[in-house]
């Protein structure tokens, strides 16, 4: 379980730092940090939270929400991440979806008033007996109510959990539609976030900045669970994304390691004064969630420093993580493909319509199985069945090509492709050439409705200087002779941002709902 495993990491690094919280200026070492959970942990028993009950964390990044996440695990609660960017119908929704019966939420934070929320909706919600808040009086309340109650009561509790107990109910980013909660249990995510350490080649001697939420997996899992296994160190830069508070908690704490989604990476390099920091600690990170530019991955090895940088690939539903790149694959494979299985997974490619295993070098569905395949959909086997085969198989949505080394190539989403006169065409292929011209910042490639070819193809461009332009001959001129004429986009819109879920994520269906409003 992942109450045992902490408890190894503090038996044998109890003296090391295990989580700094660079804008609270607070710091824990391993020995500390165990005392902490158990303290929150006693504070929920105390609350009469038993085995499965939900408890719900709505919060920005913060050390309580590291603590929640380790105190529920202890006394066998599943916790239900809720995304930070919420609004009172989404919250609603999940507290009542879940039957979350305990919430810890964050107070407030810049325009969200998260108190006036919860209380709002907290009549709406009939299993929502507690609410405790971060850094207020009722979360003091909840450590000096779990004084009261004797260890003995936490031991008696987890010698009754097993690692196929249900720990986390987790919401995906919501990038193709309404957010589905994944029931993970201990096996799934503890030894995902091991495996994805062990690939990592984390040690006690590593600290890892986390930009990336807490309430998604890549926070939470590869983040958290793969830090706090090895023994590493993880460091908040920030309370939400940064990129000025990043390199500057990477700098002061000199960490070894730092993930992000592409967007963080490209927001970081571009900052006017990038050149001024010192990132010379770093060695290693994660570039995840989404596609991966090679030119920004390339950026990201030579000017963070960051050799040994990961490409991961995975999904809320495969706790998350399937494949991943290793420290001694050579670059173009590093900044080219989503590497290779994990340990203990499967993977194959099929063709979506037939289910019959794709050859190499042929795209199709990619499906993977193993101990990563989440429990269900919570409370609703309907959803699950339509993912999850009876053979275990967890299909992925994902367009990928296997190639004879078994290196995985993600070549879009199924949704996102794009079908112009008859020919597929993967948004990612043009993205990734469109990367490299010097005046695009970042690039999104969608479908939008033609009369003549059903689609045809639209590029969303963030410039590197707004006050520059960009026309579409120009465009188009940079791609002839470079890409195949059916895939040159016929129109282009300038966006000074895009639609973002939390974990960072571009909401292509909101790009395409825009596109629409607003004809060419
Ligand atoms: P929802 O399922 O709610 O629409 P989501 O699929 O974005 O949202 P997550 O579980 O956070 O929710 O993300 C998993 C998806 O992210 C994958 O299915 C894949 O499409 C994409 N993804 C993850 N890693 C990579 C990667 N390295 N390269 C390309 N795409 C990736
Ligand atoms: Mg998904």
């Amino acid at each position: 379980t992942i109450g045992a495993s902490l408890a190894r990491t503090v038996e044998r690094f109890g003296d090391r730092e295990a989580l700094v919280d660079v804008p609270g200026g607070r710091r824990w070492t391993y020995t500390e940090f165990g005392r902490a959970v158990e303290e929150v942990a006693l504070g929920l028993l105390a609350k009469g939270v038993a085995r499965g009950d939900r408890v719900g964390i709505w919060a920005i990044n913060c050390p309580e929400w590291v603590l929640i996440q380790y105190a529920t695990a202890r006394i066998g609660a599943i916790m239900v991440n809720i995304n930070p960017s919420y609004r009172v119908h989404e919250l609603a929704y999940v507290l009542r979806q879940a039957e979350v019966s305990v919430l810890v939420s964050s107070v407030e934070h810049k325009t969200s008033d998260y108190r006036r929320m919860v209380e709002q909706v907290r009549s709406a919600c009939p299993a929502l007996r507690d609410v405790v808040y971060i850094a207020d009086a009722t979360w003091t309340g909840l450590i000096r109510l779990g004084q009261g109650v004797p260890r003995e009561r936490l031991t008696e509790r987890e010698s009754r959990l097993g690692c196929d107990d249900p720990v986390n109910i987790q919401y995906t980013s919501g990038t193709t539609g309404f957010a589905k909660g994944a029931t993970l249990s201990h096996r799934n995510i503890l030894n995902n976030g091991y495996f994805v350490g062990e690939t990592l080649g984390y040690t006690e001697n590593d600290r890892v900045a986390l930009p990336v939420p807490f309430y998604h997996c890549f926070g939470m899992v590869m983040g958290n669970l793969a830090a706090t296994s090895h023994g590493a160190c993880v460091v908040i830069p920030a309370p939400t994304f940064d990129p000025v508070a990043t390199l500057h908690a990477v700098e002061r704490e000199r960490c070894t390691s730092l993930y992000g989604v592409p967007t963080m990476f490209i927001a970081e390099l571009n900052l006017p004064d990038f050149a001024t920091y010192d990132l010379s600690s770093l060695r290693t990170g994660i570039m995840a969630g989404s596609p991966c530019p090679a030119e920004v991955m390339k950026r990201v090895v030579s000017e963070m420093h960051m050799a040994e940088v990961a490409i991961c690939y995975g999904m809320t539903e495969t706790s998350p993580v399937s494949t991943q790149t290793r420290r001694d694959d050579d670059l173009g494979r590093r900044t080219g493909t989503v590497g290779r299985v994990l340990p203990h997974i499967e993977v194959k490619v099929v063709d979506p319509d037939t289910g019959a295993t794709a050859a190499r070098g042929e795209p199709g569905e990619l499906c993977t199985r193993g101990y990563s395949v989440m429990l269900g959909y919570w409370n609703d086997p309907e959803r699950t069945a339509e993912v999850v085969d009876e053979d275990r198989w967890m299909h992925t949505g994902d367009l990928a090509v296997m190639d004879e080394d078994g290196y995985v190539r993600i070549v879009g989403r199924i949704k996102d492709m794009i079908i112009r006169g008859g020919e597929n065409v993967y948004p990612r292929e043009i993205e990734e050439f469109l990367h490299s011209h010097p005046k695009i910042a970042d690039v999104q490639v969608i479908g939008v409705p033609d009369e003549k070819y059903g689609e045809e193809i639209m590029a969303c461009v963030i410039l590197r200087d707004p006050a520059d332009t960009l026309g579409r001959d120009e465009l188009a001129r940079f791609c002839r002779g470079r890409l195949a004429h059916f895939k040159i986009p016929r129109h282009l819109r300038i966006l000074e941002s895009f639609p973002m879920t939390v974990s960072g994520k571009v909401r292509k269906v909101e790009l395409r709902e825009q596109a629409a409003a607003e004809p060419v």
